[in-house]
C-alpha cells in the first residue's frame, strides 16, 4: 500500500476512535448527572432525567416494557436539530455526524445491555465479541451498589480509564458543592 494511503486510512481509524470515545464519554457524563445531580423535585430535571434513572436503579429490566421507538424518536429529532444547526453556522462535517450519531446510540446500546443473550440481534454478539461494544455484564458494574462506577453504556475501553482515574469521584468534588446531590448519601 502506498505510505500516504497507510496514513491517510489510519487517520480516520483514528479520529473514528475518537470520536466513538467522546460520544461514549458524552453519554457517560449525561448518566452521571442523572445519577448525581439534583433530585426527584427538581423543576424539570427532576421529572424527566432522575425519576427515570431512580426507577432504572430500582428495576433494571423496566426499560424493556417502554417502547424503544419512545426514546429513539426523541433523540433523533436532537441528532437532526444539532447536525441543522452546525450546517447553519458552517460547522457541519463527517466527525460532527459520527459523533452526534454514536452519542444518539447510547440509549439503544443500554437497551441492549438489558436485552437477554437469546434476543440479540448476531451483530450485537459480533460487534460485543470484537470488543468494539460494551456488554451486559461490563454494564452490570454499574448496577451493583453503590452504583457509583461504569456510567459509560457504549464502549468497554472508556469506564476502566475513567473508574481507574477517580474521573467521576473527581467530577463530584468540582460540582456537586455548587448544584448538590441530596440524594447520594455518600456526598450529603
Ligand atoms: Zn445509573
Ligand atoms: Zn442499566
Amino acid at each position: 500500500m502506498h505510505p500516504e494511503v497507510f496514513v491517510a486510512i489510519a487517520g480516520v481509524a483514528l479520529q473514528l476512535f475518537l470520536l466513538i470515545t467522546a460520544a461514549d464519554l458524552l453519554g457517560g457524563l449525561f448518566h452521571w448527572a442523572e445519577d448525581t445531580l439534583g433530585s426527584e423535585d427538581t423543576p424539570i430535571w427532576g421529572p424527566v432525567f432522575v425519576r427515570p434513572s431512580s426507577r432504572h436503579h430500582d428495576q433494571p429490566t423496566y426499560i424493556l416494557n417502554v417502547p424503544w421507538q419512545r426514546g429513539a424518536g426523541l433523540i433523533a429529532v436532537t441528532v437532526a436539530v444539532v447536525l441543522a444547526g452546525a450546517w447553519l453556522i458552517g460547522l457541519f462535517s463527517w466527525q460532527l455526524v459520527v459523533f452526534a450519531l454514536f452519542s444518539g446510540m447510547n440509549d439503544l446500546a443500554h437497551r441492549l445491555e438489558h436485552t437477554p443473550t437469546r434476543d440479540l440481534p448476531n451483530v450485537v454478539r459480533i460487534l460485543r465479541r470484537l470488543r468494539l461494544l460494551q456488554d451486559s455484564r461490563h454494564h452490570w458494574q454499574h448496577h451493583k451498589a453503590p452504583h457509583t462506577s461504569h456510567y459509560c453504556v457504549l464502549t468497554p475501553w472508556v469506564n476502566p480509564v475513567l473508574d481507574s482515574l477517580g474521573f467521576w469521584r473527581g467530577l463530584e468534588r468540582l460540582v456537586v458543592p455548587i448544584l448538590g446531590a441530596p440524594r447520594r448519601p455518600d456526598l450529603r
